[in-house]
């Protein structure tokens, strides 16, 4: 921790913003840096080399000093951090700005289907590749930019703006995100509102395929993963029972499988659709924006396609089945995992409820983990997605700013309790075709969104800096 003279960093001109001035080529330097850094988050927290934790820590200090001299540091379960700029304003309650720095493991086997190995941090082509080049290095990296070249103007926030900086947020969070949240609550830290990783500006949307379309997420999934147990007669095989374990769980998952939710139009796909709609125009954008007519049209159209499904569908998928040890012997017990991603205003008790009578089968146990309590839907009309969206207009004004829903899990439903209103926007922009490679091979970023993210970044935190 350090303290430091937060009135002397100088009055912030906000004209200045037009003419700021900070190395783009540097920030690229910076995240090749940060990817080179092996900041793997293993399920395993045994096996995760924290030197490698310990390293990026120290490289963030050593390459954006201003930051760690101007703002009050704390370090929250060894390796994520908190850094608070205290605002002129201490009325105005604080906005925080959430990314991580820790990244998903290579799978093995596929090290060499990538272009440039994974964490070599290699700039060719107009991008930068490797792993965290898109989740969430990016935004930790734009972040620390922004703030830097906000810092050597002078800037100085009305509003407190705190950042949180978390290192296991692709394992659950339970110790960077959770210690973070419970830090703030005991701090009696209430959020104006909270930024973190979910949204961004997708270039080749297909439903606007001239326009790039910059998604702030009002919501995520709830996830969910159930284990069914089974048991059944065992014995020898050359006596065959009727009561076969391993054949009534895999009658229970195939039910599970074969039975899928109901597609469902929910907030926020409907404000999304609202905001599409006026854009799309014709008869398509007329049938966005008239869903008390056209929902069951568009539930059907968006469930049939596989990227589209997930948004308008709480999802089930089938993971893990673990049964028997011997060919020769009737397994008397058998284990599977169903994952589950629930749409907003579906609770897990309902869900269990459901899968139960699904099943319909006495036999069959359903356990499940403790599930994280899901934010509510980020309020539209608050005006914290005004300034997200404002943000994102003046950098980019050619872009349309729509609410969106992600489908993944990220740290924030560690914030509930903390943030009243949950924005999920990450700060650059990506052709939608390298959204896969987030978590798969050849992670990328073009450098000119590495630019962009960095003037994203200084706007966004202009933004919500102010009342
Ligand atoms: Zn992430």
């Amino acid at each position: 921790m350090k303290k430091t003279n937060w009135w002397a960093a100088g009055v912030w001109v906000a004209a200045a913003m037009s003419g700021a001035s900070y190395a783009e080529d540097t920030a690229v330097q910076h995240l090749a840096e940060a990817i080179r850094i092996e900041t793997v988050s293993q399920q395993d927290r045994g096996s995760i080399d924290y030197a490698a934790f310990t390293q990026f820590n120290e490289f963030l200090r050593s390459t954006y000093p201003l930051v760690f001299e101007q703002l009050q540091i704390e370090v929250i379960a060894d390796y994520s951090l908190v850094m608070t700029l205290p605002g002129s304003d201490q009325s105005l309650k604080p906005v925080l700005i959430d990314s991580h720095y820790d990244v998903v493991p290579i799978e093995p086997g596929t090290e060499n289907e990538w272009t440039h190995p994974p964490f070599d941090g290699v700039i060719a082509d107009g991008y930068l590749w490797g792993r965290g080049a898109i989740d969430d290095k990016s935004s930790v990296i734009a972040t620390m930019e922004g703030l830097t070249a906000l810092l050597q103007q002078g800037f100085q926030p009305q509003r407190t703006l705190i950042f949180s900086l978390a290192h296991d947020e692709e394992i659950g969070g339970s110790e960077g995100a959770a210690n973070v949240a419970q830090h703030l609550s005991d701090n009696h830290i209430e959020l104006e509102f909270m930024v973190g990783e979910g949204g961004l500006v997708v270039t080749d949307n297909p439903m606007l395929p001239n326009k790039a379309m910059a998604m702030i997420a009002l919501a995520e999934k709830t996830y969910v993963t159930l284990t069914l147990k089974a048991s059944g007669d065992g014995g020898h095989s050359s006596m065959p029972v009727k009561n076969n374990a391993v054949v009534n769980l895999a009658r229970a998952v195939t039910t599970l499988h074969e039975n899928p939710f109901e597609p469902q139009l929910v907030s926020p796909m409907t404000d999304m659709l609202d905001v599409l709609g006026e854009e799309v125009g014709g008869i398509q954008g007329w049938m966005m924006k008239n869903q008390w007519l056209s929902a069951p049209i568009l539930e059907s159209i968006m469930s049939d396609d596989p990227a589209t499904n997930p948004q308008v569908r709480s999802t089930t998928a089938v993971t893990m089945f673990d049964a028997g040890i011997k060919e020769n012997v009737i397994s008397q017990k058998a284990e599977a995992k169903v994952n589950f991603r629930l749409l907003p205003g579906y609770t897990p008790e309902q869900l269990l409820k459901d899968v139960t009578a699904m099943i319909n089968d006495p036999s069959i146990t359903i356990e499940s983990e403790a599930w994280k309590k899901s934010p509510p839907v980020a309020d539209i009309n608050a005006h914290g997605y005004d300034k997200v969206k404002t943000s994102i207009e003046q950098v980019l004004p050619e872009a349309v700013v729509a609410p969106g829903m992600l489908t993944a899990t990220t740290d924030s439903p560690h914030y509930v309790d903390v943030a009243p209103n949950i924005y999920r926007f990450h700060p650059f922009t990506l052709p939608m075709s390298d959204t896969k490679s987030i978590h798969g091979t050849n992670e990328r970023i073009s450098i000119e969104s590495i630019k962009t993210s960095v003037k994203l970044s200084m706007s966004l935190i202009e933004a919500v800096s102010k009342p």
